[in-house]
């Protein structure tokens, strides 16, 4: 007999709204047996059924709902279909080499990302319902892409939230020697076991394109370049780019990038931004673009006042290296840092430089992270470009 989950009365709105995650507090009681991660229904305070999802007793995310109908369990059937489902949907919208195949809620199949880099995918599992579906899931993938190889990024710090210990290592195939993407026309070096999250940072595919417009013979600075993302598509036009980034291991995949796409105007630098951007203004440097692509500065609401003032400095320090007319490309990750309080705190950002603003592209994440209606936790990238 499986576990059912009686939530407190009117705590249903919420998730027949769309959203699936059912709170630990939001729980009147838990009936029924079983073992944690095993599958709970969800119910109303008069018994009328919500969903079913996994439980897991150690998170503050009591269940995670991915099924809205009685009739249906997690067969490899229900996998199966939720897996070829969000495959078509991006290969409807054109992508082909790489993408995201799985977006976890917004693809209805909670914590679960599956990123395909050529033949090779990369998984990442961050709940313990799913970790023990594993093989389920292998077994889809293997069915749906016929893959060399499926290599498992699961080591998020979220997952001391969920009480699981991290996992990583090749689940399937052979790991080829070498992983090269194919994005916006560059070759893009993808290290897989090494590399940050699942290997690269897809989402922003399409703003790494939309900037070229703006770079075309510029001097241009990418902050927080990772393995050069933006600086290899502004590189394709611009007079010359620096690349800033704290990890030596993501600029010498940079580095590698550039030679793979014979791009000799790229040089790199090892270091603090915040500390970067200082040094540069005492050192007088100028630049005609500056993109600012942070990691995630809160992850939480309780964050979000000192994300403010993170967001706020780099922001501030940014503007006042760009030359007049400059383009400023920046961009938040953080779902808690709304688009309001963004462009709030770059309106303070421009007041402390002492410069006028102008927004002339407003963006989101690649298509192949679809933003769930309902659910706002799936819609979390907001990326500007501005100009002085
Ligand atoms: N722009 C990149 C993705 C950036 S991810 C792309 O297009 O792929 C954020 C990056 O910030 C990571 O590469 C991380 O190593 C780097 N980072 C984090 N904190 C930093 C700091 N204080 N100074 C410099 N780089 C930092």
């Amino acid at each position: 007999m499986a576990y059912t989950v009686t939530l407190k009365r009117g705590e249903e709105r919420r998730i027949l709204r769309g959203h699936s995650w059912v709170y630990a507090n939001e729980a009147e009681k838990i009936t029924g047996e079983g073992t944690n991660g095993s599958l709970a229904d969800v119910v109303t305070h008069d018994g009328r059924f919500v969903g079913r999802g996994y439980i897991n007793h150690l998170s503050k995310i009591l269940v995670r709902i991915f099924i809205r109908d009685k009739d249906v369990w997690d067969t490899e059937e229900l996998f199966m279909e939720r897996l070829t489902r969000a495959n078509a949907f991006r290969r409807d919208m054109g992508f082909d080499n790489s993408y995201r195949v799985c977006f976890s809620d917004s693809d209805f199949l909670p914590s679960l990302v599956v990123d395909k880099y050529g033949d090779v995918l990369s998984v990442e599992i961050l709940s313990l319902g799913f970790r023990l579906k594993r093989d389920v899931i292998v077994n889809c993938l293997k069915k749906i892409f016929s893959p060399a190889a499926i290599y498992e990024r699961s080591d998020s710090p979220v997952l001391k939230k969920e009480g699981i210990p991290p996992f990583t290592g090749l689940i399937y195939g052979e790991m080829p020697e070498k992983v090269v993407i194919e994005e916006n026309g560059l070759k893009i070096a993808v290290d897989i076991p090494g590399g940050q999250k699942t290997g690269y940072y897809l989402d922003q595919k399409f703003n790494r394109y939309a900037i070229r417009r703006h770079a075309a013979g510029k001097r241009v600075l990418d902050c927080f370049s990772n393995t050069g993302g933006f600086s290899l598509n502004a590189a394709t036009v611009a007079d010359k780019v620096k690349a800033v980034d704290i990890s030596g291991h993501a600029l010498a995949t940079l580095r590698e990038n550039a030679a793979l796409n014979g791009l000799n105007n790229i040089s790199t630098v090892e270091a603090d931004v915040f500390e970067y951007l200082r040094e540069a203004k005492k050192r007088g440097e100028k630049y005609d673009m500056i993109i600012l692509d942070p990691p995630a500065f809160c992850k939480s609401a309780a964050e979000v006042p000192g994300a403010v003032r993170g967001y706020r400095d780099i922001n501030a320090a940014a503007l006042k290296l760009l030359s007049p007319g400059g383009t400023l490309v920046t961009a938040s990750c953080s779902h808690y840092m709304t688009p309001v309080l963004f462009e709030k705190t770059l309106g303070e950002a421009a007041n402390g430089a002492g410069v006028d603003l102008k927004i002339v592209e407003k963006r989101m994440q690649s298509p192949d992270h679809p933003a769930l209606v309902g659910f706002p936790e799936t819609e979390y990238l907001k990326f500007y470009i501005c100009k002085i």
